[in-house]
This record gives C-alpha cells, sequence and structure tokens, in this order.
C-alpha cells in the first residue's frame, strides 16, 4: 500500500472520536437556543449510538492498524456522557495508540476522574469559557460552575495534564479573558483562547460574535508583558511566554490559519470519517473494516477533503466533535 500523504505532505496522525453527538452544557456557539435541551441528559444510550462498543474500538484499531496514530482525543458532544466510557478506554489501551487525550467540559470529571486515569488517560483539554458564575451561565446556560472547578482539582492532584480552552465571543464571554487568565496562571495552567469559529447555527453569523487574536493579545497587555514562543508541527495553538515563564496559547483560525500541516482525522458517533472541519461530507467506514483495499481509498478521499484554510461549516462541533 503506498502511504496517504497529500501535496502538502499532510498525514493523519491524530484520531479524533466524537463519542455521542449530547451534551451536557448548552453553549451558545454549539447549540442554537430553539433545539437547547433544558435537562442534563442522562448517559447516552446505546440505541442511540449506531455503533456498538466493540464496532467502535475495532473502528479504531483497524484505523491505528493503517495509519498508525501517535494520539487518540475522546471528544463530542460530550465524552464523559458515554456510558461504555471505561470499556472503550481498555480497548484502546490494547490498540498500543501511546497517547489518549480527552476534551471535556469537565462538568462530570471529578466523580469519573479516578477510573479514567486507571484507564490511561494522559491529558485533558477542558472547556471553560468564563470563570465568573453570570457569564457562565450567559454563554453555558448552565449553574454549577463549581463542578467544573472540582473537576479541573481534581485532575491536576492526579498529575494529569490539564489545558483550558476557552472560546472568546464579543459581548458574551470576553470579559472573562483577564480573569481566566489569572486563574490559569495562579495555577500554572496553560490557558488557550479560541477564536469563535464559522460552524453550526453561527454559520451566517459569526462575525457578530468574532473576537480576533489581535483584540485577544491588546487585552492581555493590559496584564503583562509578553514574548512569542515558536508553534510545534501540526498544533493548534501558537503560544505567549509571560516574564515569569507562564505560558498562554491562542488557536486562531482566522487570524492565523493552521491548515496546512493539519494531521486530524475526525471519526463521528455514527462511525463515518472526516478529514475536515470545513467538509460536510461523511465517509462511512463501518463496512470497509474487513477491506484493506477500499479502507485505503477512503482515508485518501478523507485527506483530500483537508483544505488550506477553515472555509466554514454549517456541521455544529456538537456532531462532528471537537
Ligand atoms: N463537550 C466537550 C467540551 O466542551 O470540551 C467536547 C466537545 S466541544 C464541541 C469541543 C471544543 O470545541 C470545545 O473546546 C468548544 O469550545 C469548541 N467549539 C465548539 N464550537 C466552536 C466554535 N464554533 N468555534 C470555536 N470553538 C468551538
Amino acid at each position: 500500500m503506498t502511504p496517504i500523504t497529500d501535496i502538502h505532505g499532510r498525514q493523519f496522525k491524530t484520531l479524533r472520536v466524537s463519542l455521542t453527538n449530547t451534551c451536557n452544557l448548552g453553549c451558545v456557539y454549539c447549540v442554537e437556543e430553539s433545539t437547547e435541551k433544558k435537562a442534563i441528559p442522562s448517559p447516552q444510550l446505546p440505541e442511540s449510538n449506531p455503533l456498538s462498543v466493540y464496532k467502535l474500538i475495532d473502528c479504531i484499531a483497524t484505523l491505528h492498524s493503517v495509519i498508525g496514530l501517535e494520539t487518540i482525543r475522546l471528544t463530542g458532544g460530550e465524552p464523559t456522557l458515554y456510558r461504555e466510557l471505561l470499556p472503550l478506554m481498555q480497548g484502546i489501551q490494547q490498540t498500543g495508540i501511546p497517547s489518549v487525550k480527552m476534551t471535556t467540559n469537565g462538568y462530570l470529571l471529578s466523580n469519573k476522574i479516578v477510573d479514567l486515569y486507571n484507564h490511561g488517560l494522559t491529558s485533558l483539554n477542558i472547556s471553560l469559557d468564563a470563570i465568573e458564575p453570570e457569564p457562565f451561565f450567559q454563554i453555558s446556560r448552565r449553574r454549577n460552575l463549581h463542578k467544573i472547578l472540582d473537576g479541573i482539582e481534581k485532575a491536576l492532584t492526579f498529575g494529569i495534564e490539564v489545558k483550558i480552552n476557552c472560546v472568546v465571543m464579543r459581548g458574551i464571554n470576553d470579559s472573562q479573558i483577564l480573569p481566566l487568565l489569572a486563574f490559569c496562571h495562579q495555577r500554572n495552567i496553560r490557558i488557550r483562547f479560541l477564536e469563535l469559529m464559522q460552524m453550526g447555527h453561527l454559520y451566517g453569523n459569526f462575525a457578530t460574535y468574532f473576537f480576533p487574536e489581535e483584540e485577544i493579545l491588546d487585552r492581555i497587555g493590559t496584564y503583562a508583558n509578553f514574548q512569542p514562543m515558536y508553534r510545534d508541527a501540526s498544533a493548534t495553538a501558537k503560544y505567549w511566554q509571560l516574564p515569569d515563564g507562564y505560558q498562554f496559547g491562542i488557536i486562531a483560525n482566522e487570524s492565523d490559519p493552521f491548515c496546512t500541516d493539519c494531521n486530524r482525522l475526525r471519526l463521528d458517533s455514527q462511525g463515518n470519517i472526516f478529514g475536515c472541519l470545513s467538509d460536510n461530507t461523511p465517509i462511512p467506514v463501518t463496512d470497509s473494516l474487513d477491506n484493506p483495499q477500499l479502507l485505503h481509498e477512503k482515508l485518501q478521499t478523507a485527506l483530500a477533503q483537508k483544505k488550506t484554510r477553515f472555509l466554514g461549516s454549517t456541521l455544529s462541533m456538537l456532531s462532528i466533535g471537537g
């Protein structure tokens, strides 16, 4: 088999798996008000996830055998709502993928962290868009911020690498840039501020809320001086360093696209792969796991989906996996 590489030298090395398209927060950039569920859903029922956990593990193991994955990131929707999370992680451990990471809103983390740690979790990205209760409610449509903060503290006590992600929306939570930075600086946790991406229900309306990297840096300049660091290959974030060595990041998908060395492949909870967030065309793979030639072709099709800059998408991160 020829290696799966495109003209930019891009290959798939990181697999992001969306375990469910359900979430227990109702963040305004992900969920349209009219479809927002007021109640926190119970863990995903098997019938609403078409893939059994065994099929999902088979899918991941087969993709790993073809690509040689370096990292797997479990995401969603909210991955901690996935009922078979621990059997899944056990299966992933057996595939030998070196690094198992998760992106979570942290809401259920404090009760789950011991098991996650014991099942090989090495790193957590925790989404936290505000550190004060009222702006937190404005952006997430939920109270109980303290549950997330408890989860963060607990993860830190286990020595799991924790990074905080904050999507900045003008007029909704830009007031939180400095309080969040101070919170993370005091605890020496890396924070990354994300530019809003033109996705889902905000596809036609994102300019109203867009808050660019330049303005994020201007705000941070009122807090401290900083120096730019270099960006790691295939990384989404660029980092800056304060005089005491603390580093913060920005994921500037619009202002400074990082697509030309993107190494990410996505697998959704329905068993479809996507090579790019800008491409809404799902490529089903569960029918190709026993057919190496066909799977290879599908991965090539997914790689060909990759663009050189993000073009926007009517799909929400909730379904494709953030
Ligand atoms: N529920 C988990 C969480 O909250 O981290 C995982 C899924 S969430 C879709 C993954 C990440 O995507 C979060 O950091 C979220 O803030 C980010 N995200 C979702 N929609 C976005 C958008 N339109 N622009 C930028 N980031 C977005």
